[in-house]
């Protein structure tokens, strides 16, 4: 049976882990920088379905205002570049949730200078604000800063290996580390009462695949009989984690982690990517062929592939979380999402 009925949304899971910090029940707002995003729209959605009330800061680069239109969701188009603008729409907010970047590895390969900048200055409005204004703040991050780490599952104090600064696939990978940095420096030097979250592939309805997302991008091309292009030997694997858990993960971050602490957010099942078309096309009952292409082909010489990526969610689960979603439940969700409503 398809998870969320095939709604075009995703649900409200239940009393919110937010509930606990609601100050005599009055709605808590919060500011969702990158909120016209994939995870942003979700996040959005459930925190309006709790009762909260939700300010957007988006720049649109990315994000689809359309999944937002009936919201009764304040949306500012802008950039967190802005100092100025992050900071007044900051006063008055109970919690900062700070999503906004440039994601994917073509996008950030193609806006190199961009995706430093978002990370870095956007970063550093965003966590300044939050300290002015003695503001909570969920910064997102990514496994990504794991980088070229073969021994997983990782645990959050596992080196971080990135490759060279000569090779524009690893300038994604680089930001998100340099977030942190900044996160826990804020944290250090000011008292900001920031916590850091690592997603590890994050999956579900709305997410485009547009900008290179492994799994809508299958998806799409098993509904409609295309070839799914599979990159390299397709031995390299990943781990995916459903919306609702990728949600549930950062609730318990913002209300009961640890403040300038990092927590992997993720799944537990680690599937090749080879494996995962072969999943995609049976779940689809499509035709579709597996091709596979070299990198060089598909990105440049300097591209280097991660070959493994698995999160040790010991930390995350101490807090009490558990993933509900196992990964055929996820793409079986995504798959009646598309069938019904298609990429949007
Ligand atoms: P997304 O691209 O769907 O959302 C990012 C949003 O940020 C977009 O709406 C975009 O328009 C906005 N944005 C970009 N630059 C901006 C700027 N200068 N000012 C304001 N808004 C700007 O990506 P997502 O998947 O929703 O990811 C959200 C966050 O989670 C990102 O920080 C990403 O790095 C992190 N993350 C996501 C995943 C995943 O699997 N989806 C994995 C690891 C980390």
């Amino acid at each position: 049976m398809c998870i969320n009925g095939c709604r075009p949304i995703t649900g409200f899971m239940g009393d919110s882990y937010y509930g606990e910090k609601r100050r005599g029940g009055a709605p808590l707002r919060y500011l969702i920088t990158g909120g016209a995003g994939f995870i942003g729209t979700h996040l959005t959605k459930r925190l309006l379905n709790a009762g909260d009330d939700v300010i957007i800061l988006d720049d649109f680069s990315a994000g689809e205002a359309s999944h937002l239109s009936m919201l009764p969701a304040r949306i500012i188009k802008g950039s967190v570049l802005s100092a100025e603008l992050v900071s007044e729409i900051t006063t008055d907010c109970d919690a900062i949730i700070h999503l906004a970047a440039v994601v994917g590895v073509r996008q950030a390969m193609n806006r190199t200078l961009e995706t430093l900048t978002v990370s870095f200055r956007g970063t550093e409005n965003v966590l300044q604000a939050a300290t002015d204004t003695g503001t909570e703040i969920f910064i997102a991050s990514s496994s990504a800063v794991y980088g070229k780490i073969k021994d997983v599952p990782v645990t959050e104090e596992a080196d971080c290996l990135l490759g060279s600064s000569d090779k524009p696939s690893w300038t994604y990978s680089a930001g998100k580390l340099v977030e942190e940095h900044l996160a826990t420096a804020y944290h250090r030097e000011f008292g900001t009462e920031v916590k850091i979250g690592r997603f590890f592939n994050v999956i579900g309805p709305h997410q485009r695949s547009a900008h290179g997302m492994v799994v809508p991008t299958f998806i799409n091309r098993a509904l409609r009989g295309e070839p799914l292009i599979v990159y390299g030997t397709g031995h390299q694997t990943r781990t995916f984690a459903y919306i609702e858990d990728a949600l549930d993960g950062l609730e318990l971050i913002l209300s009961k982690g640890k403040t300038g602490t990092s927590y992997n957010i993720g799944g537990t099942e680690e599937v090749t990517i080879q494996a995962l078309a072969d999943r995609i096309i049976h779940l689809t009952g499509s035709s579709s062929p597996i091709r596979t292409v070299q990198y060089t082909e598909a990105f440049d010489e300097q591209f280097e592939e991660t070959l493994r990526r698995m999160p040790d969610i010991s930390r995350l689960r101490s807090l009490g979380y558990e993933p509900q979603f196992s990964l055929d439940q996820a793409l079986a969700g995504i798959i009646c999402h598309f069938r019904t409503w298609g990429e949007s």
